[in-house]
């Protein structure tokens, strides 16, 4: 790129970083995901070091956040409020500590801190009292927003200890509130937040102080800006100081003596942001000692002793080139997009849901065009925005069909539903669906059985119902693709074991409209025989907890259809177990805790229980727990490997339960 096509690009990325900065900091509604802005900045950046006579004082590669909103008063701070540089990977946080060591020497230690994904907020207190709060603004001057900030109870309005003192802090909106904030304007058919930072800066930018205070909004506090009449030497004594004054500091804040120990708290923190009940972004790691501090300075933009990692981005900009269309167990047609490959949240993505039409009608999708996705965690990647602005006029429209892309029967909307469903109960795609849905881990769990082998036990025509899994030979097996004789006694031993499951997982797998697994659970619980169940009334359904009218509607319906009885016999004859095994409920007490006055010993691994979290349930149910068997224990809890406790128990003829039957049992004496 030569200088005059240098100074045309910049031109046009200050453009772009300026009009997505408006949107962001001072309207509160991003136009595009983060990492789309933190490209161009980063492309601004390289430009601009490449020829650094271009680089003009507005650039917003040195401006801070966004002006101050005419709306509110304005507040000058006293100690500007700056940004963070940052750090997308090792190598950048390598290169932070070289330089941090050049200027300093060796002896540096850090502090690390997660980094909320809220907005950065200016407590002033003199004497102890709060007499005043601001936003950051564009860093020098900011917001006064102290009457929405006096609502936020982890604010405290008067200090343990009456210090003057100016503290920073992030003001966040916990995931719990921004979801139930976001249901209750999707009902109030008002525009929902882009996300949690945007909900907490859009409820603490309002004029009105009762809607912040309706808001669930809270407060870790990670700084202080300055402060008469104390003397404190680390970043990390600030920290306990804070908390101290009766500020809420974060837990996760830890001292890091190398940078390697850095390392290892990002990678910890990337992998487990989604466990925490807040959003955060990156980890903020801070030089320790003040005294370096002052030594390592400024920036125009941000301090030299400090930077943010930011985890891989979740959200970002891709190419939608098609849409497929998939036939659900239940008949639902969900569009899927076929994307350009994106790296999202540190994997490749080529598909992503774009969940009914919804979205394809609201936003008008076009084949070419621009789509924001998302993935968050372990959830299925989705399309969650188109950027029209980005429309260079290419894209094509896209229709919903009106035929089923699998059997070609007509597709119908049904009455209050969204989606598009094909009615043909034979048709292929759901049963196909249906007998992946059968066989999953929550149903009946049958190992071995992929998606790939049901597809191909489908086209051999092995199988056309769940039943016919019970009746599959050996020979017939051998015959598939990549299925050798140790896969197959595999399989074969898998699909044995499934038949003596609880009640409650075949009526999972079997895929009743609205039954989930916590109502199969229920159901099974309640009637104990898939006789009992087949019987009951709308009546009796619905007197039991949890089931309401349309899901005692759809089991009634359900167990009417005559092909299901013969289905269900079918299935009888092939040894499939129909009644529950796990606790009964005559066996529990009415009113007591299930392990009222029992001593329980826990033996062996368990997965989805730390011992202390089961040892907790159990004392709250009004048990026990001892650490060894004797004559006085009355149950035993036994998970994987458990030895010589189990073997012990066995011998004295002690109640052993597994892991699931303890589960059970504690999930219905919590309903
Ligand atoms: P920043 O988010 O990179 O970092 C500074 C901020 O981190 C501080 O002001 C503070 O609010 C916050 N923070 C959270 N936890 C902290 C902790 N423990 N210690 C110290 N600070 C902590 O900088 P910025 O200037 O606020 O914003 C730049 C970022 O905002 C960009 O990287 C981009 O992702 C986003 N942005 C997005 C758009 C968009 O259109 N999507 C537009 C503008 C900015």
């Amino acid at each position: 790129m030569d200088k005059h096509q240098a100074e045309k690009r910049l031109k046009e990325l200050r453009l772009l970083l300026e009009d997505y900065g408006y949107h962001y900091y001072v309207l509160d509604t991003p136009k595009v995901p983060d990492s789309e802005y933190d490209r161009l900045m980063n492309e601004l950046l390289q430009l601009e070091a490449d020829y650094p006579d271009l680089v003009t004082e507005d650039s917003p590669s040195v401006r801070i956040g966004g002006p101050p909103a005419p709306s509110f008063k304005k507040v000058a701070h006293r100690v500007p409020m700056m940004s963070l540089s940052n750090a997308f990977n090792e190598e950048d946080l390598r290169a932070f500590d070289r330089r941090v060591r050049q200027a300093v020497g060796e002896h540096v230690s850090y502090v690390c801190e997660l980094k909320f994904d809220g907005l950065a907020v200016s407590l002033t207190y003199e004497n102890g009292k709060l007499v005043r709060g601001a936003t950051r603004g564009d860093g020098t001057i900011g917001e006064d927003i102290t009457n929405n900030l006096r609502t936020v109870p982890a604010i405290p309005l008067r200090l343990k200890q009456p210090y003057s003192i100016e503290v920073r802090g992030e003001a966040y909106m916990p995931k719990a509130s921004f979801e139930r904030l976001n249901e209750a304007k999707e009902q109030a058919g008002e525009e929902k937040f882009a996300n949690p930072r945007n909900a907490a800066a859009g409820s603490l930018r309002q004029l009105d102080p009762k809607i912040a205070a309706k808001r669930n909004l809270s407060l870790f506090a990670y700084s202080i800006g300055e402060v008469e009449g104390k003397n404190v030497q680390t970043h990390f004594d600030s920290l306990m100081f804070l908390k101290e004054l009766g500020f809420k500091v974060n837990e996760e804040a830890a001292k890091c003596e190398t940078i390697e120990d850095v390392i290892a708290y990002t990678e910890k923190w990337s992998e487990r942001r989604h466990e925490l009940p807040y959003e955060i972004d990156g980890v903020v790691v801070k030089v320790n000692s003040l005294a370096d501090h002052e030594k390592l300075g400024f920036t125009a933009k941000s301090p030299r002793w400090a930077t943010a990692f930011k985890f891989p981005a979740e959200e970002v900009l891709t190419v939608l080139r098609d849409i497929e269309l998939n036939v659900g167990r239940t008949g639902v047609v969900t569009p899927t997009a076929l994307l350009d490959p994106v790296l999202v949240a540190g994997t490749t993505v080529r598909r992503a849901s774009l969940h009914n039409e919804d979205l394809i009608r609201e936003k008008d999708v076009k084949l070419g065009d621009t789509v924001i996705v998302k993935k968050a965690g372990d959830i299925i990647p989705e399309v969650v925005g188109v950027l029209t602005d980005k429309r260079t006029g290419e894209e094509v429209d896209f229709h919903m069909p009106t035929e089923c892309p699998e059997c070609h029967s007509v597709l119908e909307r049904l009455e209050g539903e969204v989606a598009l469903r094909c009615l043909n109960p034979k048709c292929p795609a759901q049963i196909r669906e249906g007998l992946i849905h059968f066989v999953s881990r929550n149903a009946m769990n049958i190992d071995g059985l992929g998606e790939k082998v049901i597809s191909q036990l489908f086209l051999h025509q092995l199988i056309a119902d769940v039943a016919d899994l019970y009746l599959l030979e050996r020979e017939e097996l051998l015959q598939l693709e990549r299925m050798g004789e140790k896969s197959v006694d595999n399989l074969l031993a898998a699909i044995e074991a499934s038949k003596e499951n609880s009640l409650e997982r075949l009526l999972f797998g079997l895929g009743i409209r609205f039954v989930g697994a916590k109502a199969a659970k229920t159901l099974a619980y309640e009637f104990e025989t898939m006789e009992r169940l087949q019987e009951a009334t709308f009546e009796q359904l619905l007197a039991v907890n949890e089931i309401g009218e349309k899901m005692a509607d759809s089991i009634v319906s359900y167990f009417q259809k005559p092909e299901v009885s013969t289905l269900l016999e079918k299935l009888a004859n092939a040894g499939v177990n129909m009644t529950y095994t796990g606790p009964k409920k005559a066996a529990i007490a009415e009113e007591a805790g299930v392990f009222a006055g029992k001593t329980v010993v826990l033996t062996g691994k368990l997965s989805q229980w730390t011992r202390k979290e089961a040892q907790e349930k159990i004392e709250a149910l009004g048990g026990t727990v001892t650490g060894s068997v004797s004559k006085k224990t009355d149950l035993v809890v036994a998970g994987e490997d458990a030895g010589s406790k189990q073997k012990k128990a066995q011998n004295i003829g002690i109640e052993i339960w597994t892991e699931e039957q303890f589960t059970q049992a504690v999930e219905q004496s919590e309903q």
